[in-house]
């Protein structure tokens, strides 16, 4: 078996030096963090709050942590203080939720609009209509604790590599046209976080900016 460190150093080699590494953390102890950090990695992403508190105390400050998983408004207070980036937001509650919890503390917290691009009913995330609907009636630019940097995607987990390759392509679409059509002076919108341990090679042809990978990386999760 390889280690957490050539797990790390074999992907770098493949991912294009633009493309961001997410390493997914999630069920994985503070000691395989740990080993991931000392070769260089800063960026980890997990999906559960509590989670998260439990192991960042553990770990050195300077790691970036991303949220990747479904966020309850209620869970936002006890990230807002520390959180890097939010990858998972899903409703526009999610997003006022975030801002007025930033506010208060005085942070802008920098965020990604998650999409369901999935035939799975189960993936959380806006839809296109939704999130256009939402984007026209609200103000956003009146939430100004929160930074919108692009979006999220998850594909459906299948072998068909044909329909992975639509997902994520339809997901460049989706950036795009939020682009030209709301966040066109803002020239941070341009991130398209796509891409796991299975099918990252094809997020990074549809395009990707930022892969999120766990089991490549920390080895296969039993939880
Ligand atoms: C778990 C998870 C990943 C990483 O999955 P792997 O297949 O282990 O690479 C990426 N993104 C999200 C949203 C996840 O929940």
């Amino acid at each position: 078996m390889t280690s957490i460190g050539e797990n790390i150093s074999n992907l770098k080699l493949k991912l294009p030096s633009a493309v961001k590494l997410v390493a997914v953390s999630k069920t994985k102890p503070a000691d395989d963090i740990i080993e991931a950090y000392n070769t260089g990695q800063r960026c980890f992403g997990e999906n559960r709050v509590q989670e998260l508190l439990n192991k960042k105390d553990l770990l050195p400050v300077d790691i970036e942590w991303h949220l990747i998983g479904h966020l309850q408004s209620n869970k936002v207070k006890y990230i807002v203080p520390f959180i890097t980036m939010i990858q998972s937001i899903d409703s526009y509650k999610l997003l006022v939720t975030v801002n007025s919890e930033a506010l208060k503390i005085n942070r802008v917290i920098d965020c990604l609009l998650q999409i369901h691009i999935a035939t799975e009913e189960t993936k959380f995330g806006f839809s296109m209509k939704e999130l256009c609907e939402n984007l026209q009636s609200c103000n956003i630019s009146n939430l100004r604790n929160i930074r919108i940097y692009g979006v999220m995607g998850m594909a459906t987990f299948t072998s068909d590599t044909n329909q992975v390759k639509k997902e994520f392509r339809y997901l460049r679409d989706c950036f795009q046209s939020l682009k030209e059509s709301y966040f066109k002076s803002e020239s941070y919108f341009k991130e398209i976080s796509m891409g796991m341990s299975g099918d990252y090679e094809l997020a990074v042809q549809e395009g990707s900016t930022m892969v999120r990978i766990g089991s490549l990386i920390f080895g296969e999760r039993n939880l």
